[in-house]
């Protein structure tokens, strides 16, 4: 946990989410959201979080009811910073006990259209409340759940890309200047500096 901390302070994390995002961005929003650290946001940054949160919970293609636009805020700062919490010592569990059972309560919704059965669960005019964020995380990591990965470097979970292997570029170059010190030992040689990142590679 430690750690967590540690990479939550330098991890760069991108505050906003559009409405229409795929699964997997909006996973790794997610996991970016449940680490960032809250004091570190400008007063744009908060309505920009605030707006990400809005468009988390509301699945694509249909539009939600605007938080702002009520006029009332049913996701005050203080209930944000409660489900960032939650999120953060849920992740941490399924991390140690590769399990995370949690009440997400909903009413789910069938409905027929002409292209046959779908689910209607959070139609249009979804309130982004707390329990429905809940509910949103459930559906999206299952969703992206098979590019779900622990980093084997910090332990932190991140949503892989193709052939990614660590959380950050942070975490592969640690774990590649090791191996470059250790061979250099090995060898008996003065170390030089260590390779340098690959473009792109993570
Ligand atoms: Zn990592």
């Amino acid at each position: 946990m430690d750690r967590w901390v540690e990479t939550a302070r330098t991890a760069s994390m991108e505050i906003k989410l559009r409405a229409d995002a795929p699964v997997e961005e909006r996973a790794r929003w997610l996991l970016g959201f449940a680490f960032q650290d809250p004091n570190s946001l400008s007063e744009g940054d908060r309505l920009n979080l605030r707006e990400a949160l809005e468009n988390f919970i509301t699945p694509p293609g249909v539009s939600g009811t605007r938080i702002l636009a009520a006029g009332v805020s049913l996701l005050p700062e203080e209930k944000i910073h409660e489900i960032q919490q939650w999120l953060r010592t849920g992740l941490a569990g399924l991390a140690t006990q590769k399990r995370w059972s949690f009440k997400a309560a909903t009413s789910v919704t069938l409905g027929l259209s002409p292209y046959g059965l779908r689910d209607f669960t959070s139609p249009a005019g979804t309130i982004p409340t707390a329990e429905a964020f809940r509910f949103r995380i459930f559906q999206v990591l299952r969703d992206a759940g098979p590019r779900f990965r622990l980093c084997s470097e910090c332990q932190r979970p991140f949503i892989a890309g193709k052939g990614q292997e660590y959380c950050s570029t942070r975490c592969s170059q640690a774990v590649r200047t090791r191996k470059f010190r250790a061979k250099a030992k090995k060898s008996d040689r003065l170390p030089e500096q260590p390779p340098e990142q690959r473009q792109g590679g993570r």
